[in-house]
């Protein structure tokens, strides 16, 4: 099988420092215990797993004040996805330690949208509803933002003549920048006098152009990623949208449903910036040892082993 390995792909620099974060404060003897992740660290259950063996307890929840009104005492870490100032206070009234692994991006977009609102600025915030992230830059201004996902979200706003008169777009950074330039384009329809800061991160960009670019051929894009990354589900609309390419997300290796790869030559493989390198690497591997789906069979099953120990059944004829 020709396996196309998509560049850039996998972990960005925020999840690095996120879990680096996260990992020395498990090491650190002087934190006050137990020590709490406010929602996942990074949207990815193997790398909440790893934490949790390292006595890192991440509670999860609807939204980050329902999450921390769980936790009496200890050491609670922001996720990357960063929090409210609202959250923060509570954590400090709380009696808590607090440890910030917000990503640098993130924050730059809660200190920009500040700033606009000191300006006088209404905020038309683009992001996915229920998402952490929206939620915490949100928090920084209530009052001065609305939320928007899709053209209904503009029509439905009902903004006072004062509100109309000085508006500021913002975005969330892990949007589809092809979606995200249509919604802008229909808030610039209605209001032309928008000042327009898209703030999809460099991280998400260059992943989705990858994809874009590189997977146009291929029969199969395979997206190794999260369910509820963001960043992750976009690339397979990417694949599909951009690239022409029919994309399946899959956690892991062991969630790769063979009757897939039948009838494909050339399968492109990318991560989400959430996805730990292994698991991405452990599914190159099975492919670049898969036979050319054109001669592949569905009779005769057998089992063979892979060199990295996992047992997988080959339709046809042994890698
Ligand atoms: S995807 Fe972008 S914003 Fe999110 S953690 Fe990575 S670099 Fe930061």
């Amino acid at each position: 099988m020709e396996v196309i390995k998509i560049s850039p792909r996998g972990y960005c620099y925020g999840v690095v420092d996120a879990l680096t974060i996260a990992r020395k404060a498990a090491k650190d003897q002087t934190l006050p215990r137990p020590i709490h992740i406010i929602g996942q660290i990074i949207h990815n259950r193997h790398a909440i797993d790893e934490l949790t063996t390292m006595g890192v307890v991440t509670l999860d929840g609807p939204n980050r004040e329902e999450i921390l009104a769980q936790v009496k005492r200890g050491t609670v870490i922001f996720t990357a996805h960063g929090v409210s100032p609202e959250v923060k206070q509570r954590a400090q009234e709380q009696g808590l330690t607090c440890i910030d692994a917000t990503c640098p991006d993130v924050t730059k977009t809660h200190d920009l949208v500040k700033d606009l609102v000191e300006d006088g600025y209404y905020i038309l915030y683009v992001g996915k509803k229920g998402h952490p992230e929206p939620e915490g830059v949100m928090g920084e201004i209530p009052g001065h933002v609305s939320l928007i996902e899709t053209e209904e979200d503009v029509n439905a706003l009902q903004l006072t003549p004062e509100q109309e008169e000085k508006i500021a777009v913002s975005t969330q950074t892990t949007l589809s920048q092809w979606d995200t330039r249509r919604v802008i384009q229909y808030i610039k329809e209605h209001y032309p006098q928008a000042s327009v800061h898209v703030d999809i991160c460099a991280a998400t960009q260059t992943r989705q152009e990858a994809v874009a670019e590189q997977a146009k051929g291929a029969d199969l894009t395979i997206v190794v990623g999260d369910p509820r990354s963001n960043n992750t589900n976009r690339l397979v609309q990417v694949s599909e949208e951009l690239a022409g390419v029919p994309a399946v997300r899959i956690e892991d290796l062991s969630q790769l449903d063979q009757t897939l790869l039948i009838g494909k030559k050339r399968v492109a493989v990318t991560a989400g910036a959430s996805t730990p390198s292994q698991l991405t690497r452990e599914v190159i591997r099975f492919l670049e040892q898969y036979p050319d789906g054109t001669t592949a069979s569905t009779k005769n099953n057998e089992e063979a082993p892979i060199t990295n120990g996992i047992h997988i059944t080959f339709s046809g004829s042994q890698p």
